[in-house]
């Protein structure tokens, strides 16, 4: 294997591992048709490597939200695509030639991704531009520097189908949740261009009108359109949308990058047309394990709840601890905890390790525990004017909230004398109550604490991996 990949199975609701290879052919196979020729196969083989790098965990992704276990899930919400059985079935007896020519052309893309700054992009495409692709901050308010409008003369050919959709103006309201001014329309009201010069007599029959360019009696629009009197009226029902070109314009066009391996460009000239000034690399060179390459870290579990004169949650803040360490020292931080043993730690230690190790953050974990049983949930402080440590909070709340079912009461500022006295960014976490049996359940669940663990050191990596 070139790497693993966990992928979720929504048909069958389990998970299982992949080579980033096979299922890099599986995706590009899945979304680009078969008759395609070698190098547009071959650029739509790097995206699908390029998106599973951006995903995968263990190479700094952040996996799919919504099946925590898995790197990507099979449906759109990561990406849809067959499994080899499917894909089998739909082949038929041509499977075995079709599976061993995308597998070769997998080989000939030598395990490369698409990256911006050493980032994996987000390799957008769609199936026909229909002249040019788009600006990304035009479809999706986000400006990302290598989604620029590119000039595609390539898909030409196969995008002169215009595309009309015809559809009511009431279920278009319904559908854009819109109001036009519809409700207002008097029936028989002038439509520029296409119904003026309304004349009526006194009783309100039509006299003439002028339909398009002619104008006509009333009484000949009853004779050639049926309608019962010279009593009429109009309005508009139906919009007719038209459209060109197939998807949103975003990132490689599919039949561009037929066009170009057509004419003899390669599946790196292709992305690089589609892709502005990205870099086509081999994924070992990408080097996902030094995202967090020699950035230094201190852990802090805390001395935990005050109850008497018993400290508790002491083992479980350092359990988390431990289990954070052992996830970002994958990705090649080097990791320090302020104890290692159930014992407690003074401040003024805190401060001198926090002084001499000079850390990127200084991260304290800790719970409460009060008598009002029903207090729970977490809060993150930093100090005044420590944005770094506030993005940090913000990234860590965010995967908290989606990883556990602790209440995620927000991040504050806290004018402690821990703050004062670390001249390191530093983030205090009081994860939540030992007092409150919600909060407790989940200290007490070895999921619990992993799910806690696992939020905290993605969102230490997302802070690092932003693109
Ligand atoms: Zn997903
Ligand atoms: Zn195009």
């Amino acid at each position: 294997m070139t790497w693993p990949v966990k992928i979720f199975d929504n048909e069958n609701n389990d998970i299982y591992t992949l080579d980033i290879d096979e299922a890099s052919a599986l995706i590009a196979i899945s979304n680009m048709p078969y008759s395609f020729p070698d190098e547009a196969l071959k650029a739509q083989i790097i995206m699908a490597r390029t998106f599973l790098a951006k995903k995968t965990r263990n190479l700094g992704g952040e996996g799919c939200n919504l099946h925590k276990e898995a790197d990507v899930c099979r449906s759109s919400h990561c990406i849809f695509f067959h499994n080899k059985e499917e894909l089998f079935s739909l082949w038929g007896k041509e499977s075995t030639n079709r599976w061993s020519r995308v597998c070769s052309l997998v080989t000939e893309t030598k395990a490369q991704i698409a990256v911006m700054n050493g980032n994996p992009i987000l390799p957008f495409f769609h199936k026909a531009c229909g002249g040019s692709t788009e600006n990304s901050e035009n479809i999706n308010g986000i400006p990302i520097t290598y989604l620029r409008k590119t000039f595609c003369d390539y898909c030409k050919d196969n995008c002169d189908d215009i595309i009309n959709i015809d559809i009511d103006i009431e279920e278009m309201e319904k559908i854009l949740n819109t109001k036009t001014s519809m409700i207002n329309w008097q029936i028989g009201s002038e439509i520029k261009g296409i119904i003026e010069n309304v004349e009526r007599d006194e009783d309100g029959r039509i006299k003439t009108v002028k339909i398009g360019n002619t104008i006509y009696k009333g009484q000949e629009i009853i004779e050639k359109i049926g309608i019962g009197s010279t009593r009429f009226g109009w309005k508009p029902k139906v919009i007719t949308f038209e459209s060109k070109g197939f998807g949103n314009g975003l990132g490689l066009c599919q039949y561009g990058a037929k066009g170009m391996a057509l004419e003899g460009k390669t599946a790196e000239e292709i992305l690089k047309v589609y892709f502005t000034g990205i870099d086509i690399i081999p994924l070992r060179k990408y080097e996902p394990l030094k995202l967090l390459d020699d950035r230094k870290f201190l852990l802090d579990p805390g001395n935990g709840a005050k109850i008497g004169e018993i400290y508790m949650g002491r083992d479980m803040l350092l359990d988390i601890c431990c289990r954070i360490k052992k996830k970002l020292s994958l990705l090649g931080a080097k990791v320090y905890l302020t104890r290692k043993k159930n014992d407690f730690c003074p401040m003024k230690d805190k401060v001198m390790m926090a002084d001499s190790l000079n850390p990127e953050f200084y991260i304290s974990l800790n719970c409460n525990f009060e008598k009002n049983s029903n207090l729970s949930g977490t809060d993150i402080f930093h100090f005044r004017g420590d944005t770094e440590s506030h993005i940090l909070a913000e990234l860590i709340m965010d995967r908290l909230d989606s990883y556990t079912t602790l209440v995620q009461k927000g991040v504050k500022i806290a004018e402690l004398s821990l703050f004062k006295e670390i001249k390191v960014n530093a983030l205090l976490i009081e994860l939540g109550y030992l007092s409150n049996e919600h909060d407790h359940n989940i200290f007490k669940d070895e999921n619990g604490k992993e799910s806690i663990s696992e939020a905290i050191a993605e969102g230490i990596i997302k802070f690092y991996n932003k693109n």
